[in-house]
């Protein structure tokens, strides 16, 4: 049901939903099951649920949720007239933006086809940092990608995370971990979920992780605790970097231009100072070995040092003394923390009898180990200085010598990919054309200036400025600047947004109140700013309200869906993963899932991945497009890699196979495939493993994917700004913002909203959790669900409550430089006293969801969004709060001030929705579920 992805089983009596249990056959949470997925039954017959696509009523304000029911014909051929306008004229007026869509690949292939760059979906607002800092790092990172190897850990760091991703597997793990005997430390200004059982909490200011990683780095360095073989061979930590401040090549990587680069995408050209014969040499030449400190005169007189060197010069000014200041952490428990990471790394070494080859030919009788591991997620991302910390915690994971090996981080297919990916989008206005696809993908992986999507000017092509000057690494998109830019006209005005599955009316969206009076504002011609506004949810949501078309999507239980290797798989670290969901009851009303709304539209239109030479429609449905549907004809390669082939005797390659979705079924609806041993381990450099990639198409190339501690990418876009690149420069006005955040090498600074927010007068950070009880606001419709979270308070440390004179259970204000809202106060002592969080997502818009408009989350419950602003005035402009290379939203660095209110009661309030056509009226009544048949008693 959720971005986990378990397996379950369904069970029925008489076609009713009677009971879901885990699979316990399924490799990811092999039989465990959560609040959530145990209580998808009531979510089956919410009274939220949508039952028909509607039409706003002609004269209703947006938000009023006056619709009239409409049929699925009108409501394509409204879609179809108005898609095929914009995309014969001007492609970008069609923004296509998802939630925790589980069908990227899906949704992104229409995009692409239909020619618009303007798509993405949750990432930019979750946890982008926690990708592109990693990827752009170490070619891989956590969760679906890659995690920590729980079953041969010693130790096992956790920053930043709540019970949220990678949910039920995780808990299997740790317990399994814990149980062993492993010593589990978690580092969160909050200690819940996981935290709960860690045998340390370690209690750290929001938004300041990046100082903690930094000095932790530092004292691993001085204390020679680092893994000096796998540094040496495994990273560029060796490499010589060009440090002539006059030399065009500053910064940059010296290159023997007379080698053979093997592959331009990825030269292998760079150079070591060897050791030996004290001398230059190309990295990886046979019997060398490279100094990691020095400073060297190259023969032509370029001066050069090692990568490593300038790595430790840079974090030997972040001492454990000075991140004590900004973390709030004992520098002594800092010194402990990496003494213990160092020593466990290097003194508790696995060794596992499995031979392997590197890319380099050499062969290795066994796997090496260094069992720490690590997990982090949205706690270090979604913070305005979050790349750089997620990057330093890659750093600080390499040089501990644990990446790919046991006990330490371990990737999952199709990782490791080359630094960055290979993927593209279009490099300007050009790549958008009538009536063509787009001529890249919409989401890539910009490796130096020249990738970015901008025009002439420098300026954006893309509606979220994704790819563009202001966040360069924008490598899920800026789902979270869409509704202020359209509004804006900046970069320009759009004609219709469609969102699926994406509440970007309430809890996915910063700065709410004023987002919602955009969603309703009109120009001067009297026309909404957002002329056509498409939802489509299974739900009825505050986003919903203010969509012109309103399009019923079906459940998890009503729908075939595909968890694919092309976007989002559920690889295991001993090889490939994916898996499927099949419907086990039938639709609800006039319900249909949005891969069938995709596919139709796509057939409509003519896209060509959907259209026969012939012009004729190409795919039935959507089942029919899963099976037959490859990434270019005859690559053997489509959405599902288990059971290919006319006979289904295939993997991972091979012709379509008409009964593919049978053999899942019969299957666990899972494919597993597993890697021989030899090629489990150590993949970024492991000859086996590359090849066999490139066979199956997971990688395009075999180089070795060498770990970036110093990132030559970032050092390309810092040249431009600093007007030292000879391609594509920066616009003036942004010259000084590139060349400052595009460092190199990791570096501490205050998150954006800290530079502009008074720490007098804004003492606490608030930042808040995805309870492990409810997916976001999905579960807020699931009666079984309320009963756990109903409203929510403001956790509040007791010590900072009562110097505030608000009391246990009270009312009180909290109030950020961009507004203020009333909420109940509850003590805790798992909270650090200088910061103050809640759930997320529990209080709602009264009537929303279809509860009761008295109901406790509209009425006690608050959302604290409302306190977040999607732009800060910053150097007298305006700038979105986001991370400035990735655009990671920085919605976890607000500052506030709490005080004691007089009135109760939720403010600021909102007014209150009215179920929509096909909907039952809120039940008045508790909701019960009994034998397989609703009741209201
Ligand atoms: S974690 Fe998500 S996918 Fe797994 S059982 Fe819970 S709701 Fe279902």
């Amino acid at each position: 049901m959720c971005a986990c992805r378990c397996g379950i089983r369904v069970h029925l009596r008489d076609g009713e939903l009677r009971y879901i249990e885990g699979n316990p056959e399924h490799p990811l949470n092999r039989g465990v099951i959560c609040a959530k997925g145990s209580s998808g039954i009531m979510k089956q017959v919410s009274p939220a649920r949508l039952t028909r696509p509607l039409k706003r009523k002609q004269g209703s304000e947006r938000g009023a949720g006056e619709f009239e029911a409409i049929s699925w014909e009108e409501a394509f051929s409204l879609l179809e007239e108005r898609l095929k306008k914009i995309r014969s004229t001007n492609p970008k007026k069609f923004a296509l933006f998802t939630g925790r869509d589980q069908m990227q690949a899906l949704s992104g292939l229409f995009a692409r086809q239909f020619g618009t760059p303007n798509y993405a979906a949750h990432g930019g607002f979750c946890s982008v940092n926690m990708a592109a800092g990693m990827i752009y790092t170490i070619g891989g990172s956590f969760w679906e990608f890659g995690g920590p190897d729980l079953e041969r850990a010693r130790l096992f760091v956790m920053l930043g995370t709540a019970e949220d991703h990678h949910s039920n597997p995780l808990k299997i793990a740790i317990s399994e971990f814990k149980r062993r005997g492993g010593r589990f430390v978690s580092i969160n200004p909050v200690r819940t979920g996981y935290s709960a059982i860690a045998d340390e909490w370690v209690p750290i200011r929001p938004g300041t992780d990046g100082a903690l990683l930094l000095a932790l780095t530092n004292e691993l360095i001085a204390q020679g605790l680092y893994d000096r073989e796998f540094v040496a061979r495994y990273t560029n930590g060796g490499q010589l970097v060009v440090t002539d401040p006059h030399s065009p090549q500053h910064g940059l990587l010296a290159t023997d231009e007379d080698a053979d680069p093997v592959n331009p995408a990825y030269p292998q050209n760079q150079l070591w100072w060897d050791r030996h014969s004290n001398g230059p040499c190309l990295t990886h030449t046979p019997d060398t070995d490279p100094f990691l400190f020095g400073d060297f005169t190259l023969p032509e007189g370029t001066h050069v040092r090692p990568a490593f060197q300038l790595l430790a010069e840079r974090v030997a000014e972040y001492t454990p003394e000075w991140a004590e200041g900004i973390t709030g952490i004992p520098a002594a428990t800092i010194r402990r923390l990496a003494h213990e990471m160092g020593v466990t790394a290097r003194d508790e070494k696995i060794e596992l009898p499995i031979a392997w080859t590197d890319c380099w030919g050499h062969e290795h009788a066994s796997v090496i180990g260094n069992p720490v591991a690590f997990h982090a997620m949205r706690g270090l991302a979604a913070h305005s200085n979050g790349f750089h910390t997620v990057r330093t915690l890659a750093i600080l994971m390499s040089l501990l010598g644990t990446i790919d090996r046991p006990g330490g981080f371990r990737h999952k297919a199709p990782f490791p990919r080359g630094i960055p990916p290979a993927a593209k989008t279009p490099t300007g206005p050009e790549g958008v054309q009538p009536n063509k696809p787009l001529a890249g993908l919409a989401l890539g992986w910009p490796a130096s200036p020249e990738d970015l999507f901008v025009d002439d000017d420098g300026e954006p092509v893309r509606i979220d400025k994704g790819f563009s000057w202001e966040h360069p690494l924008s490598v899920h998109g800026l789902m979270h600047n869409v509704i202020t830019n359209a509004w804006r006209g900046d970069p320009y005005p759009i004609d219709t947004l469609l969102i699926f599955m994406a509440n970007m009316a309430w809890n996915s969206t910063m700065n709410t109140v004023e987002v919602r009076k955009m969603l309703n504002d009109r120009g001067a011609d009297g026309e909404y700013r957002i002329p056509f506004i498409a939802v489509c949810d299974a739900f009825q949501s505050e986003m919903t309200a203010f969509a012109d078309l309103v399009l019923p999507d079906t459940t998890y239980l009503e729908r075939h869906d595909v968890m694919s290797m092309l976007d989002r798989p559920i690889s295991e670290f001993d090889g490939p993963a994916d898996s499927v969901r099949v419907p086990v009851v039938p639709p609800l009303g006039e319900c249909k899932p949005f891969q069938e709304v995709l596919i139709e539209l796509g057939s409509r239109l003519r896209l060509p991945a959907f259209t026969n030479k012939d012009n004729s429609r190409k795919y039935k449905d959507y089942p029919d497009f899963i099976v037959r549907h490859e990434t270019e004809p005859g690559s053997g390669i489509g959405f599902l890699a288990g059971w290919r082939g006319e006979d289904g005797d295939k993997s991972m390659l091979g012709e379509p196979n008409p009964k593919q979705w049978d053999m899942y079924a019969q299957n666990n609806c899972v494919f597993h495939y597993t890697l021989p041993h030899s090629y489990q381990y150590m993949r970024n450099w492991n000859r086996g493993y590359m090849e066999w990639a490139q066979r199956m198409r997971i990688r395009r190339w075999g180089d070795p994917v060498i770990i970036h501690l110093y990132s030559e990418v970032l050092q390309r876009f810092r040249l431009a700004g600093e007007g030292k690149w000879p391609g594509r420069q920066p616009p003036e006005r942004l010259r000084a913002r590139v060349a400052t955040y595009f460092d190199p090498l990791p570096f501490y600074y205050a998150p954006l909203e800290a530079q502009v927010s008074d720490p007098e007068k804004y003492p606490l950070a608030a930042i808040t959790q995805r309870p492990m009880a409810m997916y976001h606001s999905w579960d807020s419709q699931n009666a079984w669900l309320r009963q756990i979270h109903g409203h929510n308070y403001l956790f509040v440390n007791p010590r900072t409550a009562r110097a505030a004179g608000i009391a246990d259970g009270g009312w009180m204000w909290v109030e950020s430089p961009w507004g203020k809202l009333r909420c109940l106060c509850r003590e805790s002592e798992a909270v650090e006293p200088g910061t103050v969080w809640t759930w997320n997502a529990i209080g709602k818009q009264p009537g929303a969801w279809n509860l009761a408009p008295d109901a406790n989350e509209a009425r006690k419950g608050f959302l604290l969004n409302h306190l977040i602003s999607d732009e800060l005035p910053l150097e007298g402009a305006r700038v979105s709060n986001s991370d400035p290379i990735t655009g990671q939203a920085g919605w976890y660095d607000v500052r506030v001030r709490i005080y004691p209110a007089e009135e109760t009661g939720v403010w600021p309030d909102f007014r209150v929705m009215k179920p929509f056509s096909g909907m039952r009226k809120a039940p008045l009544k508790w909701l019960a579920y009994v034998a397989g048949r609703r009741i209201e008693r």
